[in-house]
């Protein structure tokens, strides 16, 4: 099926202040280097621990960050290209708007607390100029009945709604302008394990009545497993497993991935062993660990892994793996 976007060695690194110790100003390596091809239509789930980098590398594809280098490619169309100095132009950015959008993992915190929900839908549709005031509050209407929510809530205001809908509302808004691509950064962390379910069953329903595509961030693989076709693993900055979301499951590679498997209760069958507890924290992104960045976490690591970092690799079609033992490791 066809590509949708495109993402190339793609790097943010922030600088950091300077520290107590008067030492140079450090760079934090949020992002560093991952590829990844998302066709139309899919689910994609990016998935890691806080501070892995996955918002970061959402954020950067949105334009909402400008990245350190690499490429992202949307639609044929080149959004940045650090390498030869290409960045697309704010009118294009703005319009691109429509096409990408975000739903953030806290609504509340994204929603103005001073407008009321029919505003807040049906702003960005007076922002594009796709219809007038009186024609955008029906659009508005029309997609928050589509998210569950009722034409009563329009002359609501925010903090008048619990956590799931204001999530719908902020679906609502993000969907209003008929997007194609949506970056989900976890969409459902913030709410209670009982309306989780309900607010993925949404994301499913829009997904195939307006072909959307996801990239979905998560903290969760158990959720990923039945949202999402396309699984990137990451670990400090890097992409470190990728497959689809059937194969990681049924023959994960990577030791961090089998590692956060092993979490999830009777993950599959093959997968009743024992739950794989990492050593120690994720080391600070400041001062990433020489070689492979989990070494210092890994039962498996040996010279060479503290020595040389292992690069993505395609070992079986379509799923790719870092680590220089993967073979030895086994399934
Ligand atoms: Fe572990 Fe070495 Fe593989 Fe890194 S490269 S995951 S340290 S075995
Ligand atoms: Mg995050």
């Amino acid at each position: 099926s066809d590509i949708i976007l495109q993402v190339e060695n793609l790097k943010k690194h922030f600088v950091t202040q300077k520290g107590l110790f008067k030492s140079k100003n450090k760079s934090l390596k949020a992002v560093d280097g991952i590829s990844l091809t998302i066709h139309r239509g899919e689910s994609f789930a990016l998935v890691g621990e806080s501070g892995c980098g996955k918002s970061t590398v959402g954020r950067t594809i949105l334009n909402l960050l400008t990245p350190t280098a690499g490429k992202v490619i949307f639609e044929g169309q080149t959004l940045y290209d650090v390498e030869n100095k290409v960045k697309i132009d704010k009118k294009s950015v703005f319009k691109l708007r429509k096409d990408m959008q975000l739903i953030f993992q806290d609504p509340f915190a994204s929603l103005d607390p001073r407008m009321n929900v029919g505003q807040i839908v049906s702003e960005g549709i007076i922002k594009h100029k796709i219809a007038n005031q009186k024609e955008a509050l029906e659009l508005a209407a029309k997609m928050l009945k589509l998210c569950g929510l009722d034409s009563e809530a329009m002359g609501r205001y925010p903090h008048e709604f619990s956590g799931g809908q204001r999530q719908r509302i902020g679906i609502a808004r993000a969907l209003v302008l008929q997007p194609k691509f949506i970056v989900a950064d976890e969409p459902i962390a913030a709410l209670d394990v009982s309306i989780q379910a309900q607010v993925l069953n949404l994301m499913t329903d829009l997904k195939a009545q307006f072909g959307l595509t996801y990239l979905f961030i998560s903290h969760d693989l158990e959720v990923v497993r039945y949202f999402c076709d396309q699984v990137a693993v990451m670990y400090m900055g890097n992409i470190v497993e990728k497959a689809s979301t059937k194969a990681l499951f049924e023959e994960s590679l990577h030791p961090y991935t089998k590692a956060l498997l092993s979490a999830i209760p009777k993950t599959h069958p093959k997968m009743e062993k024992q739950r794989i507890l990492l050593k120690g924290e994720m080391p600070s992104p400041v001062n990433p660990p020489s070689g492979c960045k989990f070494h210092n976490r890994c039962l498996y690591a040996k010279e060479v892994c503290m020595k040389e970092a292992p690069l993505l690799e395609e070992v079986r079609q379509g799923h790719f793996v870092a680590c220089h033992r993967w073979q030895e490791i086994g399934s």
